[in-house]
């Protein structure tokens, strides 16, 4: 710990503990929006099977080839390979001992905890070096929950340490340690991320993972590769704890919390949550996952009724009745389903017909800042995007962005100017879709405030953000020089 604070200490930051939350990050200098406040490599990572090949060192997902000798990892280069050679070596050899099927079939959690336990015994034989924010103590010092989890999970978790044991084949290797160690994983891994937030694989961070969760958080954590960099939001001044959010901030304050504790097993009593059951918390909740008014040009928003008939608007008065809610709800549902289904099928025009059907349901039943209308044209977007309709595509794009407006501004209610990554991602995609329609103009526009967002969440000088830049130069050249040609 002792080693700890003296290497945090250099960059402005200190671990604290606190009574109910565990450890906490503090600083103890001013950091402004953009900065990086702390960036670290994964103890060990894995990228998902989910998305397709990947380099087990940087993620890539071109110029792969798989190791030959286990026929499990994929790496980009041969520079990526002998990176994770001297982990690799003993994995390959302990991944050859199994059948190919099973070998084949093993989860990211698996591949993790078997990394974990490599990296353990090449940093006790000093065969990989061991530093203050880089050794096996941090991740024996991350919180665990294991009395909090229930029965079923328990024997899912000694089931997995039996499999990693299987692998291992060491002799005394302590079971229940490596079953701990999946709890922990649970509530700590972080989900890496490229920048355009698309997961690519699982890393675990133990510094990274002191920072807690708030759902108004002052931070920011994105990955540069497996690199997890976190950086300021908003102004932090001296004596602040950093805090990032574990999940997605759209969401009802019950919603969030139920999140929270499904996943990280704890109760959130962030500034935003503590506001619960106060009039600000009801109406946000009621706008992002609530009903709309029967009054098409009223934007009210609707609470139950006392009677239990229904909703009413609290700006008009009108009662909608729950039986109609019901009923359009059901629809909603049974198209959902079907509609995903054929998206599972890759029948994607038919998917496309039944989403447009379930947006108009939705437009109908939910208020039009509705979290669940936001994810179906979301959707929408994706696959209209995969199918190169550009035109759909942006029009699908333009309706989602005051929506994440409204909802990054209502959450923070106006205190700091609104920065957060999905907006300018939203800004970003727009000013794509603008650039392959030849709309110069709003090009510019778009990317301009993508840049003016994610300069600060994704840092100046990643090549994410030259290359967003150059391609806002390029689209203002071209502005240039058309109205020269006008001339
Ligand atoms: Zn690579
Ligand atoms: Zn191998
Ligand atoms: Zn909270
Ligand atoms: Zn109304």
């Amino acid at each position: 710990m002792e080693e700890l604070q003296k290497a945090i200490a250099v960059h402005g930051l200190t671990v604290s503990t606190n009574p109910e939350k565990g450890r906490c990050l503090i600083t103890t200098k001013h950091f402004s929006p953009g900065d990086v406040i702390i960036f670290q490599e994964p103890y060990a990572s894995v990228p998902t099977n989910s998305s397709g090949s990947r380099c087990d060192r940087c993620f890539a997902s071109n110029d792969l080839k798989k190791c030959s000798a286990c026929q499990v990892p994929w790496y980009c280069s041969s520079k990526c390979q002998k990176l994770e050679w001297k982990l690799h070596r003993l994995e390959c050899q302990a991944l050859k001992g199994l059948s190919k099927d099973r070998r084949q079939s093993l989860t990211p959690s698996i591949r993790v905890m078997v990394r974990l336990y490599f990296r353990r015994k090449l940093q006790t034989e000093k065969v990989i070096p061991v530093t203050a924010t880089d050794n096996y103590n941090l991740v024996e010092a991350l919180v665990d929950h294991v009395s909090d989890i229930d029965e079923k999970q328990l024997v899912l978790y000694s089931q997995m340490a039996n499999l990693v044991n299987l692998i291992l084949q060491w002799p005394n290797i302590n079971i229940k340690e490596v079953a701990q160690n999946f709890s922990k994983l649970a509530c700590n891994a972080h989900t890496i991320c490229d920048s355009e937030l698309r997961p690519l694989g699982t890393g675990l961070y133990p510094v990274v993972s002191i920072i807690n969760h708030s759902c108004l958080p002052n931070s920011v954590l994105v990955f540069e590769g497996n690199l997890a960099v976190v950086r300021a939001v908003e102004p932090i001044p001296v004596g602040t704890e950093v805090l990032i959010s574990y999940i997605e901030m759209a969401g009802s304050t019950a919603t969030r919390q139920k999140a929270l504790e499904e996943q990280y097993l704890f109760v959130c009593t962030c500034s935003r949550c503590i506001r619960v059951g106060l009039y600000e918390d009801i109406k946000e909740s009621a706008i992002l996952e609530g009903f709309r008014c029967k009054d098409d040009k009223c934007n009210g928003f609707l609470l139950r009724d006392p009677d239990d008939k229904g909703f009413i608007c609290q700006q008009c008065g009108f009662l909608r009745n729950m039986e109609e809610i019901t009923k359009i709800a059901r629809e909603v549902k049974i198209i959902e389903e079907k509609a995903s289904a054929s998206l599972a099928l890759e029948n994607y025009l038919e998917a496309i017909t039944m989403y447009k059907q379930v947006e108009l349901l939705q437009l109908n039943l939910y208020h039009s800042f509705s979290i669940n209308l936001l994810r179906t044209r979301e959707g929408l977007l994706k696959v209209l995007t995969g199918l190169k309709n550009w035109e759909e595509a942006l029009t699908y794009c333009r309706l989602t962005i005051p929506v994440y407006k409204i909802l990054i501004s209502c959450i923070y209610a106006g205190v700091y100017p609104v920065i957060h990554p999905l907006l300018g991602l939203q800004y970003y995609t727009c000013g794509k879709l603008e650039w392959f329609l030849g709309d110069t103009e709003n090009t510019i526009k778009s990317l301009t405030n993508a840049v003016d967002i994610l300069r600060i969440t994704h840092g100046a000088h990643t090549s994410f953000i030259k290359d967003l830049v150059a391609m806002l130069e390029e689209a203002r050249a071209e502005a240039a020089y058309k109205l020269s040609d006008d001339d």
